[in-house]
């Protein structure tokens, strides 16, 4: 597939974090944030190691698993005829719910968080968030992807679906910007939006183990982990707090933090908000 040759997928992640830049620019939902260029460069920098982490394993990746199915007929789509469509889509929905699975263990053992703290310990949130994980993190979600591209034996073509889908709304989601109210409402009871993510960035620990989705809310609709947007405060405080918090806030210190255990380190333990219907609150 040639998207994965060259850089032709470099050039679109670029374009697509360009644009979100460009729409936080003109239409911001916190204003008045200062661009810190060190603090991009920061979550650019993670963004790059996990690239170059992965380049160096293809063969951990999903894509790379889907073409050894493909030449050894394992899995469903393997064996019957189906409508690229379809396995387009079946793509997406394991892979999502796999994420799901993924995002609840990173946040509820405390030596997977290590991995993930490293992308909750941004202050602001913004597209270069987007950007900022721990190559640890993106590698045990690429191993835990494999079992699912071998069952369904998903062709590499909706492997690369797939990726154009999660660097879209994975940029999206946490892009410093905010939808109609109206809009807001209806879309996150089913896609997860900047509000719905907004909120699993917060510093409250009755937020932060919420809203673990990454494409569809439905998962924490469906398994109870569900804050709707109207929880959301215009002072919401983003970010770790604590021991946990990742200070300062360095390269170095970014890429060595699965290492670090603080005393007294925990995870903050949230109550789940219960869901509510009030739906006039929103910001
Ligand atoms: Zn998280």
């Amino acid at each position: 597939m040639d998207f994965f040759k060259g850089v032709t997928g470099l050039y679109f992640a670029l374009g697509v974090l360009a644009s979100a830049l460009v729409l936080e620019a003109i239409m911001p939902w916190r204003r008045g944030v200062k661009i810190s260029l060190a603090r991009w460069a920061r979550n650019a920098s993670m963004g790059f190691y996990s690239l170059i982490l992965l380049g160096l394993l293809p063969l951990l990746s999903t894509y790379g698993g889907a073409l050894i199915a493909q030449a050894h007929g394992f899995g469903v789509f393997n064996q019957i005829t189906a409508p690229f469509w379809v396995t387009a889509l079946a793509a997406i929905i394991a892979f999502d719910l796999t994420a799901y699975g993924v995002h609840r263990s990173l946040h509820k053992w405390y030596f997977l968080w290590r991995t993930h703290r490293t992308h909750h310990g941004d202050a602001h949130v913004d597209a270069t968030t987007s950007l900022r994980f721990h190559p640890f993190e993106v590698l045990i979600r690429a191993i835990i992807d494999l079992p699912a591209v071998f069952l369904l034996g998903l062709p590499a073509e909706a492997i690369v679906v797939n990726f154009v889908a999660l660097a879209l709304v994975n940029t999206f989601t946490h892009t410093n910007i905010a939808l109609a109210p109206a809009v807001e409402r209806v879309v996150s009871r089913v896609f997860v939006t900047p509000h719905i993510h907004r909120l699993h960035h917060s510093a409250a620990p009755e937020h932060l183990d919420t809203n673990l989705g990454t494409i569809f809310s439905l998962w924490d609709q469906m398994f109870g982990t569900f804050t709707p947007s109207n929880h959301l405060r215009e002072d919401e405080i983003f970010g770790m707090e604590g021991p946990e918090a990742i200070t300062p806030d360095s390269f170095a210190n970014l890429a060595l933090d699965p290492f670090r255990k603080p005393d007294h380190a925990a995870i903050p333990k949230p109550a789940p908000m219960p869901l509510t219907t009030d739906e006039t609150k929103y910001p």
